[in-house]
């Protein structure tokens, strides 16, 4: 008989804590976790409130459970063998798992819980039963109480016993969604997914905000944008993609600014338009890849500048990091060779060489008076056209991007 996992269960993290939001946290878990794992189709996902069940029903242990790892709210679980509550097939199966694990030196241990009462034998029968047959099968092992290496739990429910050896640890961070929905604004670049990935740690769901300007951006920048946001779908699910219509924006910029000011003018815009997306799309924040220091651009002045078109809540999740620290992530989390792809985003193509450094809002104000500020605005998200990113590759949309190339 070969054994094979059955099932995993999952132990909460952080959300234990959280009294009676509780199973408002669980169901967000698990519709998480259905979501990440959908591309497994014969695996179901069940919750309750002190366990979340994934039943394999034949798939793979191994892809799943890396799958599981990387969502958030995940303390840790457990791979379970199921089997018949029978004494003798439970003896067998201790005795295959462990010849299984067995090398010289090992110790181990037999935790029995019973929540069935009508079966045979009780928890202290059973951990002597069970840990008889061990020593049965290898009469050279060693059983030791406090921290054995292997600690095989037992455990007889209503339906079937239960036996699990392994503990995996989960990504912690809290389930995606817990904490509400912000806008992420995803360039191509390397910092907005990893500020995306750090958000999501935190509970925030997040809607992925694109602001593509064809011709002068290419399909393969939207594409990149496109394969980054799924990546970001393994932490927590399915996520919006919402792409915005920049290119007349972009041009009456350039045609009614100073090149000095193209980059302060262009950001305000992009926050105007991400704002105006928020509120419709009912989210509660912003959140950025902007950091301090990189490029001209990123001081604190230009920030200031930027943020003033708006009262919304602007989270910066990298604005500290060393570039280094930024990519190490980006790395972690698998962005990094899609976002260093040559496909220009719209602000590499429209970016003066020399921007700004300590843009004044007067000008930037006066600047702005000679274009439809509202009307452009308003079109730009009339426009907008909206896509939800699956962890399942989209083949269809890729070649449609190939064609383009
Ligand atoms: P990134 O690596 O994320 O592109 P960056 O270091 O290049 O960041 P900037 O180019 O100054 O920094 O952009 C700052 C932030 O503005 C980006 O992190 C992103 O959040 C937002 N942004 C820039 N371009 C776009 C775009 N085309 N679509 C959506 N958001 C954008
Ligand atoms: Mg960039």
């Amino acid at each position: 008989m070969e054994l094979q996992y059955s099932e995993i269960m999952i132990r909460y993290g952080e959300l234990s804590t959280k009294g009676k939001n509780r199973m408002r946290f669980i169901n967000k878990l698990r519709r998480n976790i259905q979501d990440v794992l959908a591309v497994y189709p014969e695996v179901k996902v069940t919750a309750d409130r002190d366990r979340c069940h994934v039943f394999l029903n034949g798939a793979a242990y191994e892809p799943v459970a890396e799958s599981l790892k990387h969502i958030f709210g995940i303390q840790a679980f457990n791979p379970v063998y199921r089997v018949a509550k029978d004494v003798a097939v439970l003896k067998t199966t201790v005795q295959e798992i462990m010849r299984d694990l067995y090398r010289e030196g090992l110790t181990f241990k037999i935790s029995s819980k019973r929540s069935d009462h009508h079966f045979e034998l009780d928890s202290r029968e059973l951990n002597h039963t069970l840990g008889s047959a061990v020593f049965e099968a290898l009469p050279q092992i060693t059983a030791q109480m406090k921290q054995p290496d292997v600690n095989l739990k037992v455990e007889i429910r209503d339906e079937a016993a239960y036996i699990s050896h392994e503990e995996v640890k989960g990504a912690g961070g809290l389930p995606v969604g817990t904490a509400g929905k912000g806008m992420l604004m995803l360039s191509g670049g390397i910092d907005s997914p990893v500020a995306g990935f750090l958000a999501l740690k935190r509970g925030v769901a997040i809607e992925a905000v694109h602001f593509a300007s064809p011709p002068y951006t290419s399909p393969g920048a939207l594409k990149k944008a496109h394969d980054l946001t799924r990546k970001l779908t393994k932490f927590g699910g399915n996520i919006q993609f919402i792409e915005v219509p920049f290119t007349e924006i972009q041009e009456e910029i350039k045609e009614k600014a100073p090149e000095a000011y193209l980059m302060t003018l262009t950001r305000r815009f992009m926050m105007r338009i991400t704002d105006r997306i928020r509120e419709e799309r009912e989210g509660l924040v912003i959140v950025n890849g902007e950091s301090l220091g990189q490029v001209a651009s990123q001081t604190l002045e230009s920030m200031q500048a930027i943020n003033a078109v708006t009262t919304t809540p602007v989270i910066r999740p990298v604005v500290t990091m060393d570039k280094l620290e930024i990519i190490e992530l980006a790395e972690k989390i698998d962005t990094f060779n899609i976002s260093i792809q040559p496909f220009e985003d719209c602000c590499t193509i429209f970016a003066p060489d020399r921007p700004k450094t300590n843009p004044k809002i007067k000008n930037v104000e006066q600047y702005e008076k000679r274009m439809a500020v509202d009307e452009l605005v308003e079109r730009a998200v009339a426009g907008i056209k909206v896509t939800e990113i699956t962890p399942k590759e989209d083949d269809e949309w890729d070649q449609m991007i190939e064609d383009l190339l």
